[in-house]
């Protein structure tokens, strides 16, 4: 017989996907790691399954302990896998803009979700930082992982996905380009990679337009997952030889055509990521072999970036026409 023993076993060893008709007509061969094959449906499963680990083995979380992390998307359901499975209890603190549906999400794998006011400041006790801090102080037994700030982060790439892409690839890599959010997946796989490679394979990030990785502030951009307005410790400014920005327009139509042309129905900041590995790949030669880390699937994203009024809302699409079409429900 051929099976898991858990779930949390199937973590990692995600496959790399040809892109076809979007890289049709570029010299490179280009690869996307699709990080959708991952039981919690996201890279992020990567990382929880290490911060866990590595607080177990200090002491940090200890048998029945809670797990407490201000997030409300992929990293809860990666930590929510990881916390079932070894008994602890998860609470996450969420701000009441995200959507009922991923609320909902974490709901489902025995997470209690604690939902905080948008509209107060940071400094205010309400707000979503103050509510997870007051959280840790008060449970017994509580455990921050803090994805921002914790080197198991760019450590669980370091050891899982830089190593799967070097073998996966025959060690034929040339370029990796990934979406930076805290950092981990750039820093901790740029890093692998360029040292197994004797420093030949080139990093690149892409950035959503407005993000300081990229020399912007922070300015709001709609693409989620990525971009900051401040400097996370798990992002190594070493890695990189170059950050792509993109705009939110070419992230979703890039995330629509990946559906559509490629059969990867993905998010946003997969579309953000692809768009720059193509605009790289255009000034590359036929030796080359660009990866792009795709983080996620696009199902989290079905009201958003493949909601026709929704990208309507935004510009990203001209008004509708008023006649009905094919498709309509009339
Ligand atoms: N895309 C999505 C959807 C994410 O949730 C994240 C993680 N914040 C990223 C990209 C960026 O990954 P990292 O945090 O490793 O930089």
């Amino acid at each position: 017989m051929d099976y898991a023993e858990h779930v949390i076993d199937l973590v990692g060893n995600t496959p790399l996907v040809k892109l076809n008709s979007m890289a049709a007509g570029l010299r490179p061969t280009v690869l996307a790691k699709v990080e959708y094959f991952n039981p919690g449906g996201s890279v992020k499963d990567r990382i929880a399954l290490r911060m866990v680990e590595a607080a177990e083995r200090s002491g940090e979380l200890r048998p029945g302990g809670t797990i407490v992390e201000p997030t409300s998307g992929n990293t809860g359901v990666g930590l929510a896998l990881v916390a079932q499975r070894r008994g602890y209890k998860c609470v996450f603190v969420c701000p009441d803009k995200v959507s009922e549906d991923k609320r909902n999400v974490l709901k489902a794998y025995g997470a209690e979700v604690v939902v905080c006011p948008t509209s107060v400041a940071p400094e205010h006790p309400d707000s979503y930082y103050n509510v997870s801090d007051r959280l840790v102080r008060e449970i017994e037994g509580a455990w921050k992982p803090n994805q921002y700030a914790n080197p198991e982060n760019p450590a669980s790439h370091y050891h899982s996905t830089g190593p799967e892409l070097w073998e996966q690839t025959g060690g034929r890599i040339t370029h990796f380009v990934a979406g930076v959010g805290t950092g981990g997946t750039i820093s901790g796989t740029g890093r692998y990679l360029k040292e197994v490679s004797g420093g030949k394979v080139q990093v690149i990030g892409a950035d959503p337009e407005g993000s300081v990785y990229s020399g912007g502030s922070g300015r709001p951009y709609l693409v989620e997952g990525v971009g900051e307005d401040f400097w996370p410790t798990t992002y190594d400014k070493e890695v990189a030889d170059e950050i792509i920005a993109v705009s939110d327009r070419e992230s979703f139509e890039t995330t629509r055509r990946l559906a559509r042309e490629e059969g990867l129905l993905v998010g946003g900041s997969c579309g953000m990521a692809a768009a720059a590995a193509l605009r790289l790949a255009e000034r590359l030669g036929p030796d080359d072999v660009v990866v792009v880390l795709l983080p996620d699937g696009g199902r989290g994203y079905l009201s958003k970036v493949f909601s026709d009024p929704w990208m309507t809302q935004y510009g990203f699409l001209p008004p509708a026409h008023s006649g009905a079409t094919i498709g309509d429900v009339l």
